[in-house]
């Protein structure tokens, strides 16, 4: 496995791939990789010869700085389980060389950055399409991989490689979870185990909305009210939003008539989970 650090490095190593003919296909992170990333590996293996990966915590995504902080950086670790997976190059830039003295060119998401995480996290999404489109220059994938965990980003992601005419293909993935239903989370390793357990109740709330609507409740307020009653009956756990959304436009729906999406964003203590599932009305 090839670990290369510049954007320059990167272009380079990926310009003699695709002179020798190879797909190459990217899986953007931000490490303290888990079997929901490692399940992205294995898709972008099943769509191409050359798998790269970043690792990278994107400063400017941030809106907390205790949150980038915090944010776990085992490197070692995912090295291996990099190497292991079959990587066949690993791109881990420092954020002086993505963003050097002077960086001031950014990419700004339209409408699709504006609810649930948009709301809540001013700025996010910007930094999420600056990195990105920056990521996707340096590697000059044909395919990359994203998860449904973070539906938002995918929906913006796609909608800025048709907007910047990138010519990249984005599949999703569906999510991973724990045998409990909890999302695979990076963030996951930051709860205590009160916290963890307390974090069931994110799946469950997740569930009570899938079977509500499977059982031919249609009105997107009952649906968001039965998520509020199960968070809100976890004390360790505080919901910030909850929303049905359009699953392209994202824009929030109020009957359910046809298959939609539900995101919400929990707090449990200070860590910050987010999780998403898809409505299929009868
Ligand atoms: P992150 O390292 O959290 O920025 O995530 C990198 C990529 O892995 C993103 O496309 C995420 O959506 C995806 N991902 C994170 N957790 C999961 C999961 N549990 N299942 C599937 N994909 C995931």
């Amino acid at each position: 496995m090839d670990v290369l650090t510049t954007p320059d490095t990167v272009q380079r190593w990926s310009g003699r791939r695709r002179k020798a003919g190879q797909r190459i296909a990217f899986v953007p992170t931000m490490g303290a990789l888990h079997p929901g990333h490692l399940r992205l590996l294995e898709v972008a293996r099943e769509h191409a010869g050359v798998v790269v990966v970043s690792i990278f915590v994107n400063p400017i995504q941030f809106n907390r700085r205790e949150d980038f902080d915090s944010y776990p950086r085992p490197i070692d670790d995912d090295r291996r389980r990099c190497e292991e997976a079959g990587v066949d190059a690993l791109f881990v830039p420092t954020a002086a060389a993505m963003y050097p003295h002077g960086f001031q060119t950014y990419v700004d998401p339209g409408p699709l950055g504006e609810p649930m995480e948009g709301t809540f996290r001013p700025g996010h999404f910007r930094g999420v399409a600056t990195v990105v489109a920056k990521l996707f220059l340096s590697v000059r994938p044909d395919v990359a991989i994203f998860g449904e965990k973070d539906y938002q980003q995918l929906a913006i992601v796609r909608r800025m490689v048709i907007d910047l005419d990138l010519g990249i293909d984005v599949v999703g993935v569906p999510t991973v979870r724990e045998p409990d239903g909890l999302a695979m989370s990076s963030r996951n390793r930051r709860l205590s185990p009160a916290g963890r357990e307390a974090a069931r109740c994110i799946p469950g709330a997740l569930t009570a909305a899938r079977d509500a609507v499977a059982g031919g409740a249609q009105r997107a307020a009952e649906v968001v009210a039965a998520v509020r009653k199960l968070v809100g009956d976890e004390p360790l756990a505080r919901l910030e939003y909850a929303e049905v959304c359009h699953p392209t436009t994202l824009e929030r729906v109020d009957l359910v008539a046809e298959p939609c999406v539900l995101a919400l964003a929990v707090w449990i203590g200070d860590v910050r989970l987010i999780d998403n599932v898809r409505l299929d009305p009868p």
